[in-house]
């Protein structure tokens, strides 16, 4: 399978730990400094896709990471997981779930080529909003 995250040359020292069902390891391509990438060993495409043990693995991995990032290296940590099937695969998207440690800070690079425009679409829910979503996220 020509998955980069199943053949990871575990001898280069991008991995940071290897637990029983995750791993941790350096992102490359990075997005910011200190970018960290959480992923099962197990090649499944969807978080649903995650077994109980390995969704536990998992989150413990991602908390205790991001405790590491803000005790060590910096003032905030966001957790992302990108679902995202209509991208291809490549060296920016891989088809193996994984889930993203990004170090951050006040108005750092991030929120200033990016998350800054998010502010223009950030809105009040309307009431015909809350009630579409309501009913669909309940039903
Ligand atoms: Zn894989």
């Amino acid at each position: 399978m020509d998955c980069p995250f199943c053949n990871i040359d575990k001898e280069k020292n991008r991995i940071i730990k290897e637990g029983k069902y995750v791993y941790v390891v350096l992102s490359n391509p990075r997005l910011v400094d200190g970018h960290l990438l959480i992923v099962p060993k197990r090649h499944i495409e969807k978080p649903s896709e995650l077994k109980e043990e390995e969704k536990k693995e998992l989150l413990d991995t991602a908390i205790e990471f991001q405790e590491k990032i803000l005790s060590k290296f910096s003032s905030g940590c966001d957790i992302r997981q990108n679902c995202r099937p209509f991208q291809k695969q490549s060296q920016l998207k891989v088809n193996h779930v994984h889930f993203h440690l990004l170090p951050r800070e006040f108005k750092d690079e991030l929120y200033q080529k990016c998350q800054i425009f998010e502010t223009e679409i950030f809105r009040m829910l309307t009431e015909e909003e809350k009630e579409k979503f309501a009913k669909l996220f309940k039903g």
